[in-house]
């Protein structure tokens, strides 16, 4: 597989047209090779605002919000055909920005075709409901009205499946939008806009400001003229969103950070629990908001979970993402990967064991850390609380099941739980015990466009994907007809 000679140049997609921007550009170096593959816009204020008031002339003025549910499930179906046929492209883009592995690149972009496909499905299917009930005169009418221009921000871990969890839905309910993809990884963005044109979509109603999160991501938070700003990252800035979002109360929609919990029970299917936690904790290089981080094992059968659970980690390849046979790729940055030799320096201080790896890998390019595994970690360490977002996974260890369902919930996060065991009455339980938006019993991590995805607490606010999708980006509006001659207020 060869590497770039040269990085590739993209520019900002506003109101139809590539500009290059008013600042200089920021290059991004692959996190395996330090090859440098691509170079962006580095966006200021005023791009935001030339995007934001093409957004808001295509939503207040243009035909995009009044097009027919078919016309555009029929460009959003486009779109996912032209997701495919350029899945070798973007995949590769999105393996050398991110550094994971190509074969997983290569099944996200299956993944982003199915979630443009649903949203096309859903077009159609914006009912607002009526109330026939409101006596012989009056008629009762509910619509889903596009709630207007959205700032859709997200982050690096992986950038096209995630832009396609909200921009579809959007342009599904009317809505214009103005995108700020992660500066370390905006290439596959940019391709899919031009894909999205390409389709049909009017110029003005899909912009894309490339950049960093201060400048353009707090402009897109704080703006006047946004009427929502649909935010996936961590919980810190997230926080930041709502506090600038609070100028002209604009709605916000937030998926943030997790620590999720699996609990292993000693009647478990433990080579089955195995499988679903090595998934878990180390897909995507545990950089990953859904990743198992906590494994909370039962006394009976931890020290044979973990030894059978090192053993398989050590083996899982990890080195460059173009080789078929890895399965962890490249940490995203130095700094990210600092951060996590920091958290697992942080766990042997606080009195964990480090049973598998612990350390970074040397190599002549790249940044690459060892599947690492730290037992015996206690409920309130840092390590069991905190996203660590790499390869890192926590054991903690538990006598009774409430006793583990009160460890799963004690910390501030609730994106996904998780529970293996065969006993029925365990599972009912825990799945309504459990505080979190999703719950998986006798697996982990599998998602599907039908269900609704988000996080209890800290994880985030409101819902993606599910039935509801495209109403996240919709107003209620309560229309009242009146029949007949109208009995007089006087
Ligand atoms: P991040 O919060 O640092 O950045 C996310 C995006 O926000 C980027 O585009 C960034 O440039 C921008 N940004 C930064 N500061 C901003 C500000 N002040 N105002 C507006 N925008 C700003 O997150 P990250 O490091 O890119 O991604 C990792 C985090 O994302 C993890 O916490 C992970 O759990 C979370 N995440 C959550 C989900 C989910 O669906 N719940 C999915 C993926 C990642």
């Amino acid at each position: 597989m060869k590497l770039p000679k040269a990085p590739r140049d993209f520019s900002m997609l506003i109101n139809g047209r590539h500009v290059p921007g008013t600042g200089s550009m920021i290059e991004r170096v692959s996190p395996a090779h330090d090859v440098p593959v691509s170079r962006i816009p580095d966006g200021q204020p005023a791009d935001v605002d030339a995007a934001v008031a093409a957004a808001r002339e295509a939503f207040d003025k243009g035909p995009w919000p009044w097009t027919s549910g078919g016309e555009r499930a029929a460009i959003l179906t486009k779109v996912a055909q032209a997701v495919r046929e350029h899945s070798d492209e973007l995949a590769m883009l999105e393996t050398l920005e991110t550094g994971k592995p190509l074969t997983q690149s290569h099944a996200e972009m299956e993944w982003t075709a199915g979630l443009w496909e649903h949203a096309a499905a859903l077009c159609r299917q914006l009912y607002g409901d009526s109330c026939n009930t409101l006596g012989a005169s009056t008629l009762g009418v509910t619509l889903r009205d596009p709630i207007g221009v959205t700032a859709l921000i997200t982050p690096w871990n992986f950038p096209l499946l995630i832009i396609s969890q909200k921009l579809p839905f959007a342009l599904a309910a009317g809505c214009t939008c103005v995108i700020k993809p992660s500066e370390l990884t905006s290439a596959t963005t940019l391709i899919l806009a031009d894909l999205i044109e390409e389709a049909g979509v009017p110029a003005g109603v899909v912009n894309v400001v490339t950049g960093r999160g201060e400048t353009v991501g707090s402009r897109l938070a704080e703006h006047d003229d946004i009427d929502m700003v649909s935010f996936t990252g961590s919980t810190g800035v997230g926080k930041d969103i709502v506090r600038a979002s609070a100028g002209n109360l604009k709605k916000v929609a937030l998926e943030c950070g997790g620590k999720n919990p699996l609990i292993i029970c000693d009647d478990a299917d433990l080579e089955g629990a195995l499988d679903a936690a090595r998934l878990g904790a180390y897909f995507n290089m545990g950089e990953c908001c859904n990743s198992s981080s906590r494994i909370l094992i039962q006394e009976g059968v931890a020290d044979r979970f973990v030894q059978m659970f090192t053993e398989a980690a050590a083996k899982m390849p990890v080195g460059d993402p173009l080789d078929e046979s890895t399965k962890l790729g490249a940490i995203i940055s130095g700094r990210q990967a600092d951060t996590i030799m920091n958290y697992v320096q942080k766990g042997r201080e606080e009195g964990a064991t480090v049973a598998l790896g612990g350390e970074r890998i040397e190599t002549s390019t790249g940044c690459f850390i060892q599947t690492t595994v730290l037992d015996h970690v206690t409920p309130e360490s840092c390590v069991a609380r905190e996203e660590i977002f790499g390869p890192v996974l926590s054991v903690i260890r538990f006598k009774t099941v409430e006793e583990a369902i009160e460890i799963a919930n004690s910390t501030h996060y609730g994106l996904s739980a998780g529970i293996y065991t065969r006993d029925y009455d365990t599972v009912i339980h825990a799945a309504r015990r459990l505080r979190a938006g999703t719950v998986w019993i006798n697996t982990w991590l599998q998602g599907h466009a039908e269900q609704s995805f988000g996080g209890f607490k800290q994880s985030g606010l409101g819902r993606e994907l599910g039935r509801n999708a495209v109403e996240e980006y919709t107003e209620a509006k309560s229309v009242v007809f009146q029949t007949g001659a109208r009995v007089s207020w006087w």
